[in-house]
This record gives structure tokens, sequence and C-alpha cells, in this order.
């Protein structure tokens, strides 16, 4: 029986009696069986893995592969054994997935790229590999996942936006100078109600070319396709600028906004931390009661493991409820119950926010109780310098 177990057969039937023998046969019976189950576990996980999952020899024969590769490709395990795998590329392909194989066997760490497969049909499909050199075994364990919908969804996405902005954006902004002449007189006088109505709908096509320009940034700052620019700035001069911005608004409605704190100089991409602070603040005037105060501030706080930069922006307004504090953050989400401030935006200037902020490793959140105001806040993380280190410094 050990014979038998050591070449991978199963053991014939167990000895009887209760001598040392005995027990060291039955011993044996549980070592194979236990062996089989394990085994049996282990191939059960592979032929039934989604992915493709399979070892090429030195030279990228081949060598084993599971049944994934049936329902992903068309190909019967069997009937690829043996074949060079680069046949199943794409021709464009196969010079790059071939030196992707040669850096991994160079260098034993994993390698993944993306290639296209032929089918059993004569189709391609988009597949990921993470391949991996084993120099014990000298073959390349693989698993190929299939990401052809993924590939799909994101060309439908850059089509969307190519789209919105050339097919929307153009015309909207060409429409908005025409709507500014007319409204001017630069192509005849026009009555008073007419001034009236096409000031409305030159409004409306503003807040529109707004809306595909917050959409368009988003998507950019999403797709990590920006750069954050980096530049020493000073809290308190960020957010008087800030203020100055959104002051005819805030005067508008008879609004207070109060600044206090620290004038601090941090790293930060200042215009888009800018717009953060434009963006928040704006909120702010929008859901304050008429007459309301709005209070600003800048400290130093601990981010993580880091020194950072908090700002700090609290409202009198309606709040929002516990359950929807992080709801606000997501796109075109509004929360509240329709108030006017609320019907003038979007639901994606917090979305935004949001995105800068973590583009800057920051976080940012609210506080609120209902009734009793809203404080939204935003770290940075930062070696954050008060303006006198910085005088002392220099
Ligand atoms: P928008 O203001 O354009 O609708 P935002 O993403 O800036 O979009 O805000 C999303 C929603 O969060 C708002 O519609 C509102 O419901 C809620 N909200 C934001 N700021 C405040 C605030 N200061 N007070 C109360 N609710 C707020």
């Amino acid at each position: 029986n050990t014979l038998q177990i050591a070449m991978g057969r199963e053991p014939t039937a167990s000895l009887d009696g209760m001598d040392e023998l005995a027990q060291l046969d039955a011993i044996m019976h549980q070592m194979s069986s236990e062996l089989a189950s394990t085994r049996h576990r282990e191939r059960s996980l592979i032929d039934n893995a989604a992915q493709i999952i399979c070892s090429l020899s030195d030279v990228y024969a081949i060598l084993d592969v599971n049944p994934a590769i049936e329902k992903m490709l068309g190909y019967k395990p069997e009937s690829v054994q043996g074949t060079m795998v680069q046949a199943l590329f794409h021709p464009q392909d196969r010079e790059e997935a071939y030196e992707h194989l040669q850096r991994s066997k160079a260098s034993e760490a994993e390698v993944n790229f993306v290639v296209r497969m032929r089918t059993q049909g004569g189709t391609y499909r988009y597949t990921e590999w993470t391949a991996r050199w084993s120099a014990e075994d000298k073959n390349v364990f693989c698993i190929v996942q299939d990401i052809s919908e993924r590939k799909e969804a994101e060309k439908l996405r850059q089509e969307v936006i190519a789209m919105v902005s050339h097919d929307l954006r153009a015309p909207l902004t060409s429409l908005n100078i025409s709507l500014g002449m007319v409204v001017e007189g630069v192509l005849g006088q026009l009555t008073e109600r007419g001034v009236k109505i096409l000031t409305r709908a030159q409004n409306s096509v503003i807040a529109l070319i707004g809306m595909i320009n917050d959409l368009l940034d988003l998507e950019r700052i999403e797709s990590g396709a920006f750069q954050l620019a980096y530049q020493p700035t000073e809290s308190k001069k960020l957010l008087q600028e800030a203020v100055d911005m959104v002051a005819a608004q805030a005067e508008q409605r008879g609004i207070r906004i109060e600044s206090s704190g620290d004038n601090l100089i941090a790293s930060m991409d200042s215009d888009r931390v800018q717009r953060v602070l434009v963006n928040l603040i704006g909120n702010a005037i929008k859901f304050s009661p008429p007459g309301g105060k709005i209070f600003i501030s800048s400290f130093k706080c601990t981010v993580g493991d880091n020194k950072g930069i908090e700002f700090r922006i609290t409202d009198q307004g309606p709040g929002i409820p516990k359950d929807k504090l992080d709801l606000v953050f997501e796109k075109f989400q509004q929360v509240g119950t329709g108030s006017e401030g609320e019907k003038k935006g979007s639901g994606l200037g917090l979305a935004i926010a949001k995105a800068i902020v973590e583009a800057h490793n920051g976080a940012i959140g609210a506080d609120s109780r209902e009734g009793h105001g809203t404080t939204f806040w935003f770290r940075l993380p930062d070696e954050v310098r008060t303006r006198e280190s910085v005088r002392s410094a220099n």
C-alpha cells in the first residue's frame, strides 16, 4: 500500500487485525483519502474559476489550461495544449505581449498586460493577463481575465464625453454669445419684456454650460487625467479670494461671512482648492436663511500621520439629516426638501470637491444637526508652516 500511494494510486483493501502493521495500514488509507480530497478540492477550484488559469513552457507553449478557456474563447482545453500561446493573440498585439512574457522571465516579478485574443469563431476578446515565471518549475503561470465588457463601457463613456463636449457645449456657447448680443441691443433695441425673457433664457444656457463643464471636469478628475499643480499657498489669502468670488451672491441675500483662524502656508493646488472653497461657501449661501451668518476658518490639524491644514465652513441653514451626510458627496445627489437653493444646483459640486480633496490625499466631510446648520470641512495633508516660521526660515 505504501508503494501504491507513492505511485499516486489508490491503496488496495485494508489489512485486518489490530497489530502494528494493520494500524500503519489504516493510517496510510486515511492519508491517501485526505490527499485525494485535497487534490479534488484544488482541481475543482481551478476547473470552476471564471478566469483562464494556465501554465506555459519556457518558450510559451501551453502546457495545461482550465476549462474556462472554452467559455471565454470557445476552445476545448485539450485542443490548445502544446499550441504556442502567441498564435492565439491578435497579430498586432503579439510582439508587445511577447516582450511582457520575456520581462516576466527576467524578473520573476508579476507582470500585467492587456492583449486581444482570438476566439474559435474568429472574433477577438480583450483579455488582461497576470503572468509570473517560476524558476523552479521553468514555467510561466498565468491568470487571464476577459475585460471586453469593461473596454466596451470605457469606449462608450469616451464617446459620450466627446459628444457632450463637441455637440452640446460648442452650440450652447455660441447660443450664449448670440443671446448676450441680442440682450445688449447690438442687433437692435428690445422691449423691456423682451430683455427680461431673453436674460432668463441666457441664464438657463449659462447654467447648462456650467453643468456640462462640471461633468467634464469630474470625468477628467476621476479618470486621473489631470495633474495637481502644487504651490505654497497662504490660507487667509485663499479664503479671502473665495469670499470675494461669492460676495455679490451673499450681498444679494443679506448674508454676512465672517472668517477667523490662523494664517498658514501649505502646499496645494491653489486654483482647485479655491474651487472647493467657492463651492462650499456658495452652498452655504444658497442654504442660509436671508440675513444669516456664515463662519469660515482655517487652522492646523493632523491628517493620518501627517500635519495638515483644515478648512471649515459653517452655515445657519436647515442642516442635513445624519443618514444623508455621506450621500451629499455622491454625483447628482440632492437630499433636502426641494428648497430654492437646491433647485438651482445640479448635485455635482460636492462630488467635484471630494474628488479634488482626495486627489490631494485629503479628506472631506460634513457635520450637521437638522435645523441647526451645517459645517462642511476638509483637510489637506502638508508640512504646515505659520507665517512667522516662514519668515524666520527666510
Ligand atoms: P448642488 O448644490 O448643485 O445641488 P452639491 O453637490 O453642491 O450640488 O450639493 C448636493 C446637495 O447637498 C444639495 O443639493 C443639498 O441637498 C445638500 N447640501 C449641500 N450643501 C448644503 C448646505 N450647506 N446645507 C444644506 N444642504 C446642503
